[in-house]
């Protein structure tokens, strides 16, 4: 069995703590944070977890907070006229569940939790690749799963693998309570040339069942528009009168909505990236980068966290395998290459696919997904399993006969045949 270091208490760092305690490895986990300042600090997402992320949380037996929280049910896409109005509303018949839970509970919990396992907890901020090389020497394997912090710059960007190089969002995020607990579907509001308003169910710190609502707004546009120095109060009323000039039905939703608490919001914007695995240390030594560290996303598609849920199970089956063995340069390089090739290359298609105006052939996908059952389930499928939609989504080739074995009816297909053929011709 390996000695293996993992530096960083988020998502993709614990889970995988988890998974090589239960595989037998000795664990050292390096937190920057102890688990009352993750309790106690910012918030710092808003992620949510599909379905299969879930049950692989489920597998490990982790706290999850499901008695206490309403369960996420289902996901719905609207695409908003100028005029305020819905125009197609995608909204699959059976929906399917997913997870919100505040990162500072499930973190702070979790941390705790992979110590009473049998892992070594160090509460040390490891802020450069020199800290890093001192207190990971004599471990087998170094994972590095800081997020975007600085650490990420160890590895190099892969210019080819990463969609943009500037944010296509700029992106507020709000935890609310007051704000419609019924509600257990989450939905993207998509506002064309603006950006989106998604709101989530979502289970708090404070152990509320709240709301996420994410704005994602297109960098100098109508939902762009907020002065940086508001406070967490102020950045929500002035949501609430962006919303109401734009999407005036929903502030009904939101008119009594109220922050959980001053720290329960957030701004800023990323650059969709992916990085190269592998690092290297001054000693000469190689560390791995997971989660974020190596591939971060723009929130909209809901994939950061659920990508580094299963790149981590990923590593761990990987870990698993080749245990007794030196883990070099180039099991590193392998191990990312054959985990992009099976699903990171689709979260970040995904990603990067509904950051951009949608292509003719996918606005024809978006129609019939409003009027046929079969393809807003086919549609709603690939945000919780990015695979679902490669390549019929994005290829135009493929796309009229895919929309055929998905029962939309030959009068529809003739509807939306001028915007299957601009795509196939261009
Ligand atoms: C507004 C918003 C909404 C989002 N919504 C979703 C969603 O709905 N679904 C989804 O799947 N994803 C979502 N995401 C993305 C998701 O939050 C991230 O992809 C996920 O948290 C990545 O996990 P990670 O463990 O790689 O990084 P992180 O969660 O960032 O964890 C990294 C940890 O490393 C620690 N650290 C940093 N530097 C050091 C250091 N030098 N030494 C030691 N520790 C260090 C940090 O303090 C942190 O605890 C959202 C993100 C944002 C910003």
């Amino acid at each position: 069995m390996a000695n293996i270091a993992i530096v960083g208490a988020g998502q993709a760092g614990l889970f995988l703590g988890f998974g090589l305690l239960e595989d037998g490895h000795e664990v050292t986990l390096f937190s920057d944070q102890t688990s009352e300042g993750i309790l106690n600090g910012r918030l710092p997402s808003g992620m949510g977890l599909f379905e299969d992320a879930v049950k692989k949380e489920a597998a490990l037996g982790l706290p999850n907070w499901e008695d206490g929280m309403t369960r996420g049910e289902g996901a719905i896409l609207e695409l908003i006229n100028p005029d305020g109005g819905v125009g197609l509303h995608i909204a699959p018949p059976v929906p399917r569940p997913h997870r919100g839970v505040d990162q500072r509970l499930k973190n702070s919990r979790w941390m705790r939790e992979l110590e009473r396992r049998g892992a070594a907890v160090r509460v040390v901020p490891l802020a450069t690749p020199e800290d890093l090389d001192k207190h990971t020497a004599g471990h087998d394997l170094v994972v590095v799963a800081t997020g975007k912090g600085s650490l990420s710059s160890l590895f190099a960007r892969d210019p080819q693998r990463s969609p943009f190089d500037r944010p296509q969002r700029h992106i507020i995020g709000l935890l609310l309570k007051n704000f419609r607990p019924d509600l257990r579907s989450g939905t993207i509001r998509i506002l064309p040339r603006m950006g989106e308003v998604i709101i989530t169910p979502f289970y708090s710190r404070e152990q509320l069942k709240g709301r996420f609502l994410l704005i994602e707004g297109i960098p100098g546009g109508p939902l762009d528009q907020f002065p940086r120095e508001l406070s967490g109060h102020e950045l929500l009323k002035a949501c609430q009168q962006t919303i109401r000039a734009l999407i005036p039905w929903q502030l009904e939703d939101l008119k009594e909505a109220e922050l959980n608490s001053e720290q329960c919001w957030l701004r800023g914007s990323l650059t969709p990236t992916v990085r190269q695995p592998v690092g290297r240390l001054a000693s000469g030594k190689v560390v791995l980068g997971l989660g974020d560290a190596v591939m971060l996303h723009d929130p909209l598609a809901a994939q950061g966290g659920n990508n580094a849920t299963h790149m981590a199970d990923f590593y761990r089956g990987r870990i698993r395998e080749h245990a007794g063995r030196p883990f070099t340069a180039e099991w590193m390089q392998r191990t990312f290459e054959d985990f992009w090739r099976d699903h990171g290359q689709y979260a970040m298609g995904v990603t990067a696919g509904l950051l951009m105006p949608p292509a003719p052939h996918q606005q024809a996908v978006l129609v019939s997904a409003h009027h046929v059952p079969a393809m807003a389930t086919a549609l709603i499928d690939g945000l919780y399993d990015p695979r679902a939609l490669f390549p019929w989504f994005v290829d135009p080739a493929v796309t009229p006969g895919f929309l055929e074995s998905r029962g939309v009816p030959p009068a529809l297909m003739d509807q939306l045949a001028p915007l299957l053929k601009r795509s196939a011709r261009a």
